[in-house]
């Protein structure tokens, strides 16, 4: 197929989910406790939690539930920080870095429970996460993180060679490691399920509302969209990668960067035996990495980087389908049925960020590209803050704003910064 007719093809969570609560649109002024700008995994969770404890919350959507990375992504449900407890410690002190580190590690578990509390329908697999390594350096790294893990009762493996190309049918890895807590979702089908559980909890969920403007007076806020209002004592901005101009500088905190996948049509039995029999889910030790896993029905989703934009370039698409030829020759020449893209948000220190730029505003973004589990467990943390619930298992700091530098001239940074990581994966570091 065609890149043209692939992108036509569009979003494979698009084309496959089952259809969202109704959501209308904002109008006229409403009264709430928070207020909820944006409509993804950490708007939405939070919306749950704060009306699971009583809390009048409401979301206002720019667009329809799930149109930002929660329903774009590769659906890969992985628990755990990007940062070591002892990077952690130096930065937040040893008794919070413990804290943090097991607020990450319980990520993926709280997603499950969400499904299974609500009844969710969104393809949940629960078949751990396969990080391969690309060089004998990162195989390295892999075996000194497997260690750190089984010190602190995770349930993770290291891998053999031989034993990653029965696992995962390629051959193109020197080993790995398997983090059997990690699962898989249909991601657009799980924000849906999210805005209905909400919704049924007691939340007020608003879509083809683009908030354009937010005040103060007389110790409330004012969330203003062209038609409506919402008038609260504390608001949350859960903007993510799609953040604008709402609150000042906070779209300079982070950099956005672009992720597009491809998928093919359901493979046949015979395939389904030898491309990642294991139907984990799947990165490597590459800065630039490349992801992948099966879908519900038995289609290759494979992702990779592309430069900014939103829509994926031919030379990216071309990119994701080298890499899957290399990784599975069997399929032939593949025929790619579905192409798509989102952004990422990404921070300097590679951690979500928490910020209270004014009294009764929050913010919440920068997973990384790991938000699947860790935007859900924001939620948890910001229920937690906004009602002073002061849960020492929800402990998360909040920052003051770090901007990135030169944020400006993101363009020709991205594009230093791509050539750089190049560099190193080629050298044999891991990420
Ligand atoms: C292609 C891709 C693949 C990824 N793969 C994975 C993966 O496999 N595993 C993983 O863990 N993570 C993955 N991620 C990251 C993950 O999707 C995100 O971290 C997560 O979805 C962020 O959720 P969010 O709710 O913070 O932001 P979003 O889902 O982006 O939601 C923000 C919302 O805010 C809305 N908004 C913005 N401005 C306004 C306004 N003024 N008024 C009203 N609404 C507004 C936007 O329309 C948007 O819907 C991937 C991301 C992408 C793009």
């Amino acid at each position: 197929m065609d890149g043209a007719a692939l992108l036509a093809g569009g979003s494979l969570w698009a084309a496959t989910a089952a259809p969202g609560p109704e959501c209308p649109s904002l109008e006229g002024e409403l009264a709430v406790d928070v207020a909820i700008v944006g409509g993804g995994f950490t708007g939405l969770s939070t919306a749950l939690h704060l009306a699971e404890r009583g809390v009048r919350a409401a979301v206002v959507e720019a667009r329809e539930i799930g149109e930002g990375a929660s329903g774009l992504n590769g659906g890969q449900v992985i628990p755990g920080l990007k940062r070591g407890r002892e990077e952690l410690a130096a930065r937040f002190g040893g008794e919070r870095a413990e804290r943090m580190v097991a607020l990450g590690d319980g990520a993926g578990e709280r997603v499950y429970e969400i499904v299974r509390r609500y009844g969710i329908e969104c393809g949940l697999e629960r078949n751990g996460w396969f990080r391969g390594a690309h060089s004998p350096m990162a195989m390295a790294y892999l075996e000194k993180t497997a260690k750190e893990m089984a010190a602190r009762g995770v349930d993770a493996v290291l891998v053999s060679r031989d034993e990653t190309v029965r696992m995962l049918g390629t051959d193109q890895y020197l080993g790995g490691l398997h983090d059997r807590r990690a699962g898989a979702i249909q991601p657009l089908a799980y924000v849906r399920g999210l805005a209905r559980a909400a919704i049924g909890q007691g939340a007020q969920v608003f879509a083809r509302s683009p908030v354009e403007s937010l005040a103060q007076a007389a110790g409330k806020w004012r969330v203003a969209t062209d038609r409506g209002s919402l008038v609260a004592g504390q608001v949350m901005l859960a903007t993510g990668a799609y953040t604008d101009r709402l609150w000042p500088g906070l779209a300079r905190t982070f950099v956005g960067v672009q992720s597009a996948q491809m998928a093919t049509a359901p493979l046949s039995a015979n395939l389904r035996a030898s491309v990642l029999p294991c139907r984990a889910v799947v990165s490597d030790t590459r800065k630039l990495s490349n992801y992948f896993r099966i879908d519900a029905a038995g289609r290759l989703v494979m992702g990779g980087r592309g430069p900014l934009g939103d829509t994926p370039s031919p030379s990216t698409l071309a990119a994701i389908a080298r890499a899957a030829e290399r990784r599975f020759p069997m399929l032939g020449r593949i025929e790619w049925k579905h192409a798509w893209c989102g952004r990422i948000d990404m921070t300097l220190d590679e951690l979500p960020r928490i910020h209270r730029p004014a009294p009764g505003l929050w913010t919440v973004l920068g997973y990384n590209g790991r938000g699947v589990a860790l935007a859900t467990t924001m939620g948890a943390v910001m229920a937690d803050k906004m009602t002073d619930g002061g849960d020492p298992a929800l402990d998360f700091p909040d920052t003051p704003f770090a901007t990135v530098p030169f944020h400006g001239l993101r363009g020709p940074g991205i594009a230093g910064a791509i050539a750089w990581y190049k560099f190193r994966d080629a050298l044999g570091f891991a990420a």
